[in-house]
């Protein structure tokens, strides 16, 4: 079987764990990992760029990059982001200098991936073959597509936290969810320059090909979202033969982990799965999905949408390929 996820970083990347193992591969991958086994499938995400940043010059791809280090099995898993075995000798170095972005840390190891990504798009490569060549060390085991090779930012619009006459300012995401924990009321949530932007080469046959299309319990907003908002991916979801099924990331009203329910306040959807759901909509009704997976705890009606309930932590590869299994079970 060949199984598209629509996806973000660590939330969507766990997620892709499970899905290589429903399809038969070891969930993890890396440099020295075996060939696939005979007769197992394929997965391909198409990853949300629109967190990306450039650093100290470095084009940072912090979900792309999540999805890689995860997939090859060299990610931290207890930090939740970055490489294991890290060390941060440029960070603190940067930092004498006062020219570190403190709320931002980039690892000595990771700087590595962000220098060759940045000399290799400089050099021509769009991102889509930069990629490639990165995952062509570190052997994730899944196809990994950015969702665009253009740039798209995400923006958010709040109240200046350094003016007090009430001006707005608008943040770059990352500046938004990190350095201030989400915790300034977004007015807007805006992918800059989403409209002017096109899939990346695959994406749209990974869609209109695959035998399941899923969305990752990832971000609604800020990575679906994005991903939804690039012109072409949501009618390649909706035209697409296979079936689309999702997962939710909000358990009991609210997110496993992260502060999804800022960014859902900040597009006047409920942080419930219920929600949520209703937001994708059922495709027969013009939204986008056949099926919504939520925690057994949880309940939901959506019209043309069939709700079906699983454990939904993905403790590990083997828990959340139960997930895809029941997302599976949805279509038939
Ligand atoms: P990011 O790009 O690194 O922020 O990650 P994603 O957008 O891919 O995923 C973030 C989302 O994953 C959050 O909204 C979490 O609620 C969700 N998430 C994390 N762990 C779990 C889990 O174990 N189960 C479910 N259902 N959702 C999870
Ligand atoms: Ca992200």
């Amino acid at each position: 079987m060949n199984i598209t996820v629509l996806t973000g970083g660590v939330g969507g990347a766990r997620f892709l764990l499970g899905v290589k193992e429903f399809v038969g591969l070891p969930a993890f991958g890396g440099p020295d990992s075996p060939p696939a086994p005979e007769g197992s499938g394929t997965v391909t995400a198409v990853v949300n760029t629109a967190d990306d940043i450039r650093l100290h010059g470095l084009q940072v791809c912090t979900d792309l990059d999540s999805c890689l280090y995860t997939l090859a099995g060299i990610s931290d898993l207890e930090r939740g982001w970055g490489r294991k075995g890290e060390t941060w000798s440029v960070s603190e170095e940067l930092a004498g200098y006062g020219a570190e972005a403190p709320w931002f840390s980039l690892g000595d190891r990771d700087i590595a991936t962000h220098l060759i990504r940045t000399r290799m798009l400089d050099a021509g490569y769009p991102l889509g073959q930069v990629t490639a060549a990165l995952a062509a060390r570190w052997r994730p085991g899944a196809t990994l597509l950015p969702m665009t090779e253009d740039r798209v930012e995400t923006h958010v619009v709040v109240d200046d936290p350094e003016a007090q006459d009430g001006s707005l300012v608008a943040l770059h995401f990352q500046e938004w969810w990190i350095r201030y924990g989400a915790a300034l009321p977004a007015h807007s949530i805006t992918p800059i320059g989403a409209e002017e932007s096109r899939p990346a080469p695959g994406v749209l046959d990974a869609i209109a090909g695959a035998d399941l299309v899923l969305f990752a319990p990832s971000n609604p907003v800020v990575s679906i979202g994005t991903v939804l908002a690039v012109p072409g991916i949501a009618d390649a979801v909706r035209a697409t033969s296979a079936p689309v099924v999702g997962v939710s990331p909000l358990i009991g009203g609210a997110p496993v982990r992260g502060h999804a329910d800022s960014c859902l306040a900040a597009i006047k959807v409920d942080s419930t799965a219920e929600a949520v759901g209703r937001h994708y909509g059922g495709r027969s009704e013009g939204g986008l999905l056949d099926g919504w997976l939520i925690a057994e705890s949880d309940s939901a009606t959506i019209p043309g949408v069939k709700v079906g309930r699983a454990p939904l932590l993905m403790t590990d590869p083997s828990a959340t390929a139960a997930m895809v299994a029941a997302c599976l079970e949805l279509t038939r």
